[in-house]
Formats: C-alpha cells, sequence, structure tokens
C-alpha cells in the first residue's frame, strides 16, 4: 500500500536513455508510479530500449505540462539535490528520507522529485518542496547520473518498506503467540533463584549480578507461555530431583 503512494517525478528530463533506465531502476524496487514533467523526446524507441522489461512503467508514466500538475495531490513533497545550496533546506540521506517517504505514503500520495540533467531542480522548484535528500558522494564530484540517483533512493525506499513489512509481521506474531506476562516472568525468576540457591549455584552472601543477566537474557527472548510453562516444569524437576538426592544422603 505504502509503495503505491510513492510516485517518482522527473522534471525537465532530457535524455530518453535516463527516463528509460529510471523506469528500469524503479521496477527493481517494487515502485511503478512514474511522472514526468514537460520531458523532452517522449516517448522514444531509446527510452524503452533502456528500460529493458520496464516498459509497463515506462507507458504508464503520466506526462505533465507542470511540476504543480505531476505533484497537486501530494502533502509531502521531497526534493533530491547533489548540490550545497545557498538557502539552507532541512536535508536528509538517502535512508532517512525513505523513511519519511514510506511513513508519509501511510496516509496519502507523496512525490520525490528529481531534477534535469544539466541543471538539476530550479530554486523555484525546490520552493515546492517540504525537505531535500542528497546522496553524500565525493565533494569535487557529487553529481550522480539521474537514473543512478533514482536508482540509490528507490533501493532505500524498498529498504524502509521491507522494514516496515517485517515490524509489522513481528506485531502479528507477537500479538498472536501469547507472550508471557511480566507477572508470570516474575514468578519464573523468583523460581529459578530459589533453586539456583538450593542447587549451590547462587550464593545468596554474594548473589553478583546473576539474576539480572538472566533475566536480561529470558527478557531479551520474549517467551511465550508455553515455553515459559516449560521452564517451570524443568525448575520443578530440579528441585524433586534434588529432594531425592537429598533424602537419599540423609538416609546413608
Ligand atoms: N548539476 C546538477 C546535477 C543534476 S543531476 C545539480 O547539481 O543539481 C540530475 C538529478 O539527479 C539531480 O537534480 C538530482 O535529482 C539527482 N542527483 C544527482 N546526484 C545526486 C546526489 N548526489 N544527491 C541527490 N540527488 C542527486
Amino acid at each position: 500500500m505504502a509503495l503505491s503512494n510513492i510516485r517518482i517525478v522527473l522534471v525537465r528530463p532530457t535524455h530518453p536513455g535516463n527516463v528509460g533506465a529510471t523506469a528500469r531502476a524503479m521496477k527493481n524496487m517494487s515502485l511503478h508510479n512514474l511522472y514526468l514533467v514537460a520531458p523532452k523526446d517522449c516517448p522514444s524507441p531509446e527510452a524503452t530500449d533502456r528500460a529493458v522489461g520496464a516498459d509497463d512503467v515506462l507507458h504508464s508514466a503520466i506526462i505533465c505540462p507542470s511540476l504543480d500538475e505531476a505533484i497537486k495531490d501530494c502533502h509531502l513533497v521531497i526534493g533530491t539535490s547533489a548540490r550545497q545550496r545557498r538557502i539552507e533546506w532541512p536535508t536528509l540521506d538517502p535512508a532517512g528520507g525513505a523513511a519519511r517517504l514510506i511513513e508519509g505514503a501511510r496516509h496519502g500520495p507523496v512525490a520525490l522529485l528529481f531534477g534535469q540533467e544539466r541543471t538539476g531542480l530550479l530554486n523555484s522548484e525546490l520552493d515546492r518542496c517540504h525537505l531535500m535528500l542528497s546522496i553524500p558522494a565525493d565533494k569535487n564530484y557529487s553529481s550522480l547520473n539521474l537514473a543512478s540517483a533514482v536508482q540509490i533512493f528507490a533501493y532505500e525506499i524498498y529498504q524502509a518498506h521491507l522494514a516496515e513489512t517485517d515490524r509489522d509481521s513481528d506485531a502479528v506474531f507477537a500479538a498472536q503467540s501469547n507472550l508471557a506476562s511480566h507477572e508470570d516472568l516474575q514468578g519464573l525468576y523468583r523460581h529459578l533463584e530459589q533453586v539456583l540457591m538450593q542447587i549451590g549455584f547462587l550464593d545468596p552472601e554474594n548473589p553478583r549480578y546473576l539474576m539480572r543477566r538472566l533475566m536480561r537474557l529470558f527478557n531479551r527472548s520474549g517467551l511465550d507461555q508455553n515455553e515459559l510453562n516449560i521452564l517451570r516444569g524443568i525448575l520443578t524437576s530440579v528441585q524433586q530431583q534434588s529432594k531425592i538426592n537429598l533424602d537419599k544422603n540423609s538416609q546413608e
């Protein structure tokens, strides 16, 4: 859902090859909404050649006469630039920008703008942006090829999307898996402490940080109710076993 709300906007691109390569870079990363603002030479066989299998993205590109037209329904507009401008725009790196785009895309359409090959985005175009993204690069040669820049941002967007999907499935898993409650865990820790003292592993006179370390270990693993019951069962068996041994020893 988030990815389908993200649009890549090429502003006044002049080389059809870059437009085709952009379509390919996008499709590799599951992005499909390409907007072209006043492109030169479009459509073009060179663009189709460079799209290699991403012609669907290329052919469904929306061509707009102006930037305002391309972003009119977007609630978040982010620009990209290699150059340090005289007026400071809030600037993020690609990963930070991708996270903002994914977050924004949950609420509606968002746009990522790329400038013309020679001039980049004009200040009047940057005025439409809420923030700027820049790919850190050699300070004497920081300007990437247009489609290469799209590829880097598209990759970061896809990574941010995957991370979010993982978080969502973790949350579903946690909700389904009946995690042990705080109270149950405290019960386990008390039981464990008691057993460790009974078997002489924990010296109450000199406990060090043993219990704290063990608690940290169990807290990290996110025990569910079944796992907790197994551990409690093991502790009870250890107690029974050591009682049997004690009784045996006292009879001898
Ligand atoms: N001389 C222009 C270069 C334009 S390159 C300039 O300095 O802006 C074409 C487009 O690719 C840029 O407008 C930008 O959208 C993107 N791009 C190229 N290098 C980039 C970088 N290091 N960081 C972010 N975007 C970059």
